[in-house]
């Protein structure tokens, strides 16, 4: 089968892993790994981000702010504002988003505010109200833990094609998940440029995030999801987890 191709039109910023949830099976892990604020992007690496995508013409369709919970940034505001200024002085057809879990009452203000300041902006707010959301895929059962897995060479998922890439604070990744799982097993694989961007950088990631990846092999918790399961790679990787062993930044 051919692998799927990353869609390096559509971007995902985790711009925080911190979260007002812990949601069991979060395929950003954060129900396994403690969020650290020093996983958060900086107003810098948004400039730079937005620098690299004016310099090399680079023509996103969508850009969504999301995480953890984008909205308990300390510096949302003005990391909405520089994206929306790129939106009108550079790429107006921009889809820009705000991806929200919708549940603090916190979040809502805020989430008013933007919609109120700037009403072209997208906000999808999922409305979760607790930790139990059915049908997670089980995302840390690595598929390299599963027999029928082994020398199997990895082709993505949907997600790559259908959310796009993904920016964390340690760069760009084949999708946002990717990013989350090279910063929980220290994998130096990102990219650091817009005009690095290609097919086969990303493509060539696979083997690393996807063997690691739940989404992969498509199995789903079951019930009310109240339970947050590892396979072995995954639990060994947790207990001996050092979460401010920090990859270089972007
Ligand atoms: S709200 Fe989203 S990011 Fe936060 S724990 Fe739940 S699934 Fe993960
Ligand atoms: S890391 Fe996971 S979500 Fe991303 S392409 Fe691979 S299997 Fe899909």
């Amino acid at each position: 089968m051919h692998p799927f191709i990353p869609n390096i039109y559509k971007l995902e910023i985790d711009i925080t892993y911190l979260c007002t949830l812990k949601c069991h099976n979060c395929n950003r892990g954060i129900s396994v790994a403690p969020p650290v604020k020093e996983h958060n992007m900086s107003v810098e690496q948004i400039r730079r981000f937005i620098d690299q995508s004016i310099t090399s013409n680079h023509p996103w369709e969508q850009i969504k702010l999301i995480g953890g919970e984008p909205t308990i940034h300390p510096q949302i505001d003005i990391i909405i504002e520089l994206l929306y200024t790129y939106k009108a002085d550079y790429n107006k057809q921009l889809d820009l988003r705000v991806v929200s879990n919708g549940t603090t009452s916190f979040t809502r203000n805020k989430l008013d505010q933007i919609q109120t300041a700037y009403p072209d902006i997208i906000i999808e707010n999922s409305g979760k109200v607790d930790n139990f959301i059915p049908g997670f895929s089980l995302s840390h059962i690595a598929p390299r833990d599963i027999y029928a897995f082994k020398n199997h060479r990895y082709r993505g998922c949907w997600v790559s094609e259908e959310c796009g890439i993904g920016l964390n604070f340690s760069g760009f990744y084949c999708c946002s998940i990717g990013g989350s799982i090279a910063r929980l097993f220290n994998h130096e694989i990102a990219v650091r440029n817009v005009e690095d961007l290609n097919f086969d950088t990303l493509m060539n990631m696979y083997d690393k995030v996807c063997s690691l990846c739940g989404m992969y092999h498509n199995l789903k918790a079951t019930g009310v999801n109240d339970e947050t399961i590892l396979s072995p790679t995954w639990q060994n990787q947790i207990d001996n987890l050092d979460p401010l062993e920090i990859l270089p930044k972007y």
